[in-house]
């Protein structure tokens, strides 16, 4: 019935649960020599109730849950948490290996929104992130991915509503963890796939099969500049992925899945912020379905690029709408505590 392989995975008492959907989770049971209707209370006490251990579901029989105490859940701890003013909350979650990520829990008055890594550390270099000075050290796993919802949403005591990808990592170098913990977060969390964004710099050939999952989600990339010459200053792979291919490849996307693509431009004062700067996005951007979000340069230590004044900020947005792009300024949360875009290493602020 079951092949070798799946019966060994199922039999395995080193393999994360979290990550898993209900009928692996039967699977497991049933090989434990559990009944099988107990896959159903595994899943709900592992993504509804937020559980850490098998020794705390109190459902199940009290002489077996001491025996199943050590099976890894999949959960992180949290190792410092730092709330800015604005009451987005900043966790430094430390993984089983002892590696630490970011996440950041964004509270408005309808939504919770999570900011997700995808990787520890992040291998793009982007010239104005923290998380790409870094450098990378590894992929996030699909349990890893899903903890850090699972961990926001206990902390705050309400239900996750929307996740951006947007955390430390390049999403698309990670594709198919990331597509099976978008799978389970919807699936098995219960969060709707038009709820969550993956934000990617472009890598060749990873838009296209992205879409090839036909997933609801949508796609942001971080174009923040409106020229190749300018896009290579800031980011060393636009060398490798130029511009126009990439362009190209979004609109392939918007043709595959009827999704609009969201372009995320940082604006840095003096450099990529002017009124010519603002012409040539629009000409690149004429006809195409999508909106610009315009995210004024959050200050990272190692470099000194500064952020325009809101005058030039309003202005490029103005610039934009005159053109017919669909544009939003978006100032970013937790600047305070580094938790904003582009602000997240892995260290720990007061
Ligand atoms: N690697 C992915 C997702 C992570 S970054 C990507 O590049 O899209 C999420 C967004 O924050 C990206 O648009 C990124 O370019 C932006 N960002 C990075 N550093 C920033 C900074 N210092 N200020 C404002 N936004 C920044």
């Amino acid at each position: 019935m079951t092949s070798p392989d799946t019966a060994s995975s199922t039999l395995d008492r080193t393999v994360p649960l979290l990550g898993q959907p209900l009928e692996a989770l039967t699977a497991w049971m049933v090989a434990q020599g559990q009944p099988a209707y107990r896959g159903k209370q595994l899943h709900n006490w592992l993504y509804q109730k937020g559980v850490r251990s098998l020794a705390d579901i109190s459902v199940f029989p009290k002489a077996w849950r001491a025996e199943v105490a050590e099976v890894p859940v999949g959960r992180s701890q949290i190792h410092h948490r730092s709330v800015a003013p604005d009451g987005t909350v900043k966790y430094l979650l430390r993984q089983s290996d002892g590696q630490m990520i970011e996440a950041v829990g964004i509270p408005t008055a309808k939504r919770l929104t999570v900011c997700v890594s995808s990787q520890v550390g992040c291998p793009m270099a982007c010239d104005f992130c923290a998380t790409g000075k870094g450098g990378f050290v590894r992929n996030l796993d699909i349990h890893e991915i899903v903890d850090q919802v699972l961990t926001v949403q206990t902390d705050f005591g309400q239900r996750v509503s929307h996740i951006v990808f947007m955390g430390m990592g390049e999403p698309l170098l990670n594709l198919e963890n990331v597509v099976a913990a978008v799978r389970c977060l919807n699936q098995d969390v219960g969060i709707g796939q038009r709820a969550i964004t993956i934000s990617t710099v472009g890598i060749p050939g990873r838009i296209n099969r992205l879409a090839q999952h036909n997933l609801q989600v949508t796609l942001a990339v971080s174009l923040h500049a409106s020229n190749q010459r300018l896009r290579s200053q800031l980011i060393p792979s636009a060398d490798g992925y130029p511009l126009k291919p990439l362009l190209a490849d979004c609109r392939d996307y918007v043709y595959q899945t009827g999704r609009r693509v969201s372009f995320e431009y940082i604006l840095l004062a003096g450099l990529n912020d002017t009124p010519a700067h603002a012409e040539e996005l629009a000409q690149h951007l004429r006809g195409f379905q999508s909106h610009v979000n315009l995210i004024p340069y959050n200050p990272i230590s190692e470099v000194d690029y500064q952020r325009p004044n809101d005058a030039r900020i309003r202005a490029f947005q103005k610039q934009l709408q005159d053109r017919n792009v669909a544009v939003s300024i978006r100032f970013s949360r937790g600047l305070e505590k580094d938790a904003a875009c582009g602000q997240l290493r892995a260290s720990q602020v007061s």
